[in-house]
C-alpha cells in the first residue's frame, strides 16, 4: 500500500555504505551515493513542476544516473516511462504524444534531433552518461521525502517491445513492482553476497525491474557494464555470482571456444529470458560449464510469470513453473492453446486504451498473455510461440518453434526462424529461414533432419540469411521477416 521506493529503501537502509553500482572503470556508487542522488534528483523533478501520477518520459543511454533518475522519479511519485535508446524521432514522437509527460529526458547528443517532437512537452532535460546534462546542472539539494502512493497509483508504464505489432503501454503499479520484485528475489535465493553481471538496458523490465529489484531487496552488488560486450563479460565474470541475459549472450559466449568452466568459477546462476533459449544453447552451455541456464518467462504487462526452479530440475525447452501467488492456465482448457496468467503482477491494463485492454482480458479476469504454450502433468509451462506466430497451412495448425528446433539440431545449422507467408492454394506456406555456421548447407542434409517432421509442415522455401533480424533484447522480428518474403510464393 505504499511507494515501492519505499520496500527498497528499506531493503538497504540500514547498508548504505554497501555498493551498490561497480563500473567496469573501477568507480563505485554505494547505496547511500545512489540513494542521495535520488533524493536531489526527485527535488529537481519536482522543482521543474511535475507532480505525483505526472508521466516522466525518459530516452538516456544506460548510466549510474539513470539508475538514480528511476529511483528519484519514484520517490517523487512520478511515473516512470523508459523509451528504447534506438527509438527514432518518429518513433519518440508517437510515445510523447501517448504518454503525455510533464517532463521528457534525453541523451545531450539527442535534443536538437528530438527538438521539433518535444515542443508542447512542459519541461525538457538531458541526461548523458558522464554525470552531465542540464539535469545534472538543474540538481537541487537533497529531499528524502517519499511521497506516498496508493495500490492502483502507477510507478511505470513500460512499452511493449513492438514485436507483434505497434507497442502498448503496459500501466505497472507499486503493489505490481513489489509483488513481483518479492517473488523473484526469494525464489532465485538472493543474498547480499551476491554481485550480478548487468549488461542488459535498463530501459526494458528485464534490465531495470528484474534485475534491479531483486539485488536491492538484498542490498546486493551490481556489476553495471554500459551493454553488452564479451570481452567485458569474459573479465567480469570471476568478479560476479550471477548473469542476466538474453539467449544471444549465451550463444555469443558458447561462439568463444575457449569459453568454459574456468570463466564460471564463482557463478552461482545463470539467468536467461525474453526470448527463446533453445535445447541446443541450453545443452552446449551445461556441457562446457557444467551449468544449466535457468530460464524464466515474462512481459511487460505481467512481470515474470514462471521461473524454472534454483533447487530442482531445470529442463530445456521449458519456462518453469508459476511464481508463487500466480495462476497460470491454457486457454479453454486445451492441451496447447494460448496462455492466460492472474495475479498480482498483471498490469492494470493498456494506458489510454481501453478497448486493448477490455480485449487482454477474459471474463474471470485472466490476462491473455499472447503466448500459446502448454502445462505438463507436474505444472511446467512449455511455449511454443505466438499466436500471431502460428502458421495456418490448409487449415492445419503448425507451430513454428517444432520445425526451428529440427533445424537447431542439424550441425552446421546457427540459427533459425520459421514464419508463415501467403500461400495461393495453401493459404500460408511455410518459409525457413537459416543462418548457416560456415557456408549453407546442402538441401539433402536439411532434408534428412527434418525427416521427423509430417510432409505439410516442412518448410516449402529455404532462405539462408547472415543474421536474423533481432531486436537489442535478442527477439526475433517474424512480423518484419513475414513482411520482407510475403511474396516468395507469388
Ligand atoms: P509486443 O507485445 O509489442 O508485440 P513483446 O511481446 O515482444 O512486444 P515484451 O513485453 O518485451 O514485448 O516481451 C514479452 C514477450 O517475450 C512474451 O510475450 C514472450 O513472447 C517473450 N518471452 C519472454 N520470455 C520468454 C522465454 N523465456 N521464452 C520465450 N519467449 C519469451
Ligand atoms: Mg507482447
Amino acid at each position: 500500500m505504499t511507494n515501492f521506493f519505499e520496500t527498497l529503501h528499506s531493503a538497504f537502509a540500514d547498508r548504505t555504505d554497501k555498493t551498490f553500482l561497480r563500473l567496469p572503470n573501477g568507480t563505485t556508487y554505494s547505496y547511500g551515493d545512489i540513494d542521495a542522488l535520488s533524493a536531489r534528483i526527485s527535488a529537481s523533478l519536482s522543482k521543474a513542476g511535475a507532480k505525483p501520477g505526472d508521466r516522466i518520459v525518459v530516452q538516456v543511454e544506460k548510466s549510474p544516473e539513470n539508475v538514480a533518475l528511476y529511483l528519484g522519479a519514484m520517490r517523487a511519485g512520478l511515473t516512470y516511462v523508459p523509451l528504447n535508446t534506438g527509438y527514432t524521432a518518429d518513433e519518440v514522437d508517437y510515445f510523447l504524444n501517448d504518454a503525455d509527460p510533464a517532463i521528457f529526458v534525453c541523451a545531450p547528443d539527442r535534443q536538437k534531433t528530438l527538438s521539433a517532437v518535444t515542443q508542447n512537452i512542459p519541461r525538457v532535460f538531458t541526461l548523458g552518461t558522464d554525470h552531465d546534462g542540464s539535469l545534472i546542472d538543474a540538481l537541487e539539494p537533497e529531499n528524502f521525502h517519499i511521497e506516498a502512493r496508493g495500490p492502483d497509483d502507477l510507478a511505470a508504464i513500460l512499452y511493449t517491445s513492438g514485436t507483434t505489432g505497434r507497442s502498448k503501454g503496459a500501466m505497472l503499479t507499486h503493489d505490481n513492482l513489489r509483488s513481483n520484485a518479492k517473488a523473484l528475489n526469494e525464489l532465485w535465493g538472493f543474498s547480499g553476497d551476491d554481485v550480478l553481471l548487468h549488461a542488459l538496458p535498463i530501459f526494458h523490465i528485464h534490465g531495470l525491474f528484474v534485475a534491479l529489484h531483486t539485488v536491492m531487496l538484498s542490498a546486493a552488488e551490481i556489476i553495471f557494464l554500459p551493454k553488452f560486450n564479451k570481452t567485458q563479460i569474459r573479465k567480469q565474470l570471476p568478479n560476479s555470482t550471477l548473469l542476466m541475459g538474453v539467449p544471444t549472450f549465451y550463444t555469443r559466449l558458447l561462439a568463444d571456444e575457449d569459453f568454459g568452466l574456468e570463466d564460471c568459477k564463482t557463478i552461482r546462476l545463470f539467468i536467461s529470458g525474453s526470448a527463446p533459449l533453445t535445447k541446443e544453447t541450453f545443452e552446449s552451455f551445461e556441457k562446457r560449464t557444467g551449468h544449466k541456464i535457468l530460464e524464466r518467462y515474462g512481459m511487460s504487462e505481467a512481470g515474470m510469470i514462471t521461473s524454472n526452479p534454483l533447487k530442482g530440475d531445470r529442463i530445456a525447452g521449458t519456462v518453469g513453473f508459476p511464481l508463487p501467488g500466480i495462476s497460470v492456465r491454457v486457454a479453454s482448457g486445451e492441451d496447447i492453446g494460448e496462455i492466460e496468467v492472474k495475479g498480482p503482477n498483471i498490469c492494470a491494463g493498456y494506458w489510454r486504451k481501453e478497448d486493448k485492454t477490455a480485449e487482454a482480458f477474459t471474463d474471470d479476469g485472466y490476462f491473455k498473455t499472447g503466448d500459446v504454450g502448454h502445462i505438463d502433468k507436474e505444472g511446467r509451462l512449455s511455449l511454443v510461440g505466438r499466436e500471431k506466430d502460428l502458421i495456418i497451412v490448409g487449415g492445419l495448425n503448425i507451430y513454428p518453434i517444432e520445425i526451428e528446433q529440427c533445424l537447431d539440431a542439424i550441425p552446421g545449422i546457427a540459427d533459425s526462424a520459421v514464419i508463415g507467408v501467403p500461400h495461393p492454394d495453401m493459404g500460408e506456406g511455410v518459409v525457413a529461414v537459416l543462418v548457416a555456421e560456415t557456408a549453407p548447407l546442402a538441401q539433402s542434409v536439411i532434408d534428412a533432419g527434418l525427416s521427423s517432421l509430417a510432409d505439410f509442415k516442412r518448410p516449402r522455401k529455404f532462405i539462408w540469411v547472415d543474421a536474423l533480424p533481432r531486436n537489442t533484447m535478442g527477439k526475433v522480428q517474424k512480423q518484419a521477416m513475414r513482411e520482407q518474403y510475403r511474396s516468395v510464393f507469388s
